[in-house]
């Protein structure tokens, strides 16, 4: 097979900053700290719609595929560049995770400290990892997300640091490059429906401002409508009020006072969409389907889109043919404790040919049995 080397489009891709930087908040002297992120993949369902019994055309935005696993990477080479011009040495955030993992290495990049405040017992393994190797000072507050994100905003009045959370306007800024992507990636059209998780809400403003830019600069001639996902237990907005103790599987969204509540509900209202909420039930069932039927392995706050399109495509939602597209925000390698606790465990043999047999042939049964649903 002929190979064109000079084709490839992820083999020059320059991040975000530059490849959109027209549309960004940069000038000739903003120093680019970047780890390449962006360019991720939109990839085709090939089992859900049939197993929903749909007929849509869904895509996968896999933001999983980013640097740091999560889509925070996009806001964060924004945020901690700008920080970077302004001077700052050091960055803080408050997080359920994915943001300090990225804040964190995008800041060691930078030469500049990170702080961060997480959750205590409430954060995925994977992204405590990343923050402790990047170097980040780490402290786990007696509280929950919404308390460490009131923390962090005092902290700003008393210390000369730089808020890298999504209420720093250039985080929304970076984030709307993924709808940029989309567009392109569909081959100049927006898709009919957009749909992601909802925790602090900065992502979903963040995709209908990309969308509307696009729009307003004629680069494509309609809007998506903008349906987003809370998990049951922490649905402020889809309830209508703060939830003092949040709680879902979803770490990533488990958020009871949201940061871009307001920006959110115009998201919602203008485009003509809905703001919804799924059980963790539903979650961890889509979160199993997308591992198991399509090969992408997304965390639990992510696979709250994929419930939802389950949930709507029940209603009879989704008009035939319509394009929807999914962000799969982080990366199922994010939160490997919950994967093992939801997932078969593996079998246990003796190292016995006849035995492993014995065990691989009652298995690939029960495998086939499980596959014509
Ligand atoms: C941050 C995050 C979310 C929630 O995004 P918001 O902008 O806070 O609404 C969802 N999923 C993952 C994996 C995240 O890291």
């Amino acid at each position: 097979m002929e190979i064109d080397i000079e084709s490839p489009h992820s083999a020059a891709w320059p991040g975000i900053i530059q490849r959109y930087k027209r549309y960004l908040p940069v000038t000739a002297d903003t120093p680019v700290i970047t780890l390449l992120e962006g360019n991720t993949p939109l990839i085709p369902a090939v089992s859900l719609p049939r197993l929903f019994g749909v007929d849509i055309e869904l895509y996968f935005k896999f933001e999983g595929m980013n640097p740091t696993g999560s889509f925070k990477d996009r806001g964060m080479t924004l945020a901690i560049s700008k920080a970077a011009e302004e001077g700052a040495e050091i960055v803080v955030c408050a997080s359920t995770g994915n943001t300090s993992a990225s804040a964190a290495a995008y800041a060691s990049r930078a030469g500049m400290i990170s702080t961060v405040l997480i959750p205590r017992g409430n954060i995925a393994q994977g992204k405590l990892a990343q923050a402790m190797m990047h170097g980040a000072v780490v402290v786990q507050i007696d509280g929950n997300f919404d308390d460490c994100l009131r923390l962090v905003r005092a902290l700003a009045e008393e210390r000369p640091v730089a808020i890298v959370n999504s209420i720093n306007p250039y985080r929304i800024e970076g984030q709307k490059t993924g709808s940029f992507e989309i567009c392109q990636q569909l081959g100049g059209r927006p898709p009919d429906y957009h749909v992601l998780p909802v925790g602090n809400a900065g992502n979903i403003t963040a995709y209908w401002k990309g969308y509307r830019e696009f729009f307003y600069n004629g680069l494509i001639d309609r809007l998506p409508r903008m349906i987003g996902f809370q998990a049951a237990g922490s649905a402020p907005i889809v309830r209508g009020m703060r939830i003092d103790k949040p709680e879902t599987v979803a770490t990533a969204i488990k958020i009871g006072d949201p940061a871009s509540w307001k920006s959110a509900v115009a998201a919602r209202d203008e485009s003509g969409g809905l703001i919804e909420e799924v059980t963790d039930d539903e979650i961890t069932h889509a979160q199993k389907l997308l591992a198991s039927y399509e090969g992408v392995f997304a965390e639990p706050a992510s696979a709250a889109s994929v419930a939802g399109v389950a949930k709507l495509s029940r209603k009879g939602f989704f008009p035939k043919g319509a394009c929807v597209v999914c962000i799969l925000t982080g990366h199922g390698l994010k939160d490997p404790e919950r994967a093992i606790a939801i997932a078969e465990a593996p079998a246990r043999s003796s190292a016995n040919i006849h035995a492993v047999l014995d065990l691989l042939d009652r298995a690939v049964e029960a495998r086939k049995r499980h596959s014509n649903p």
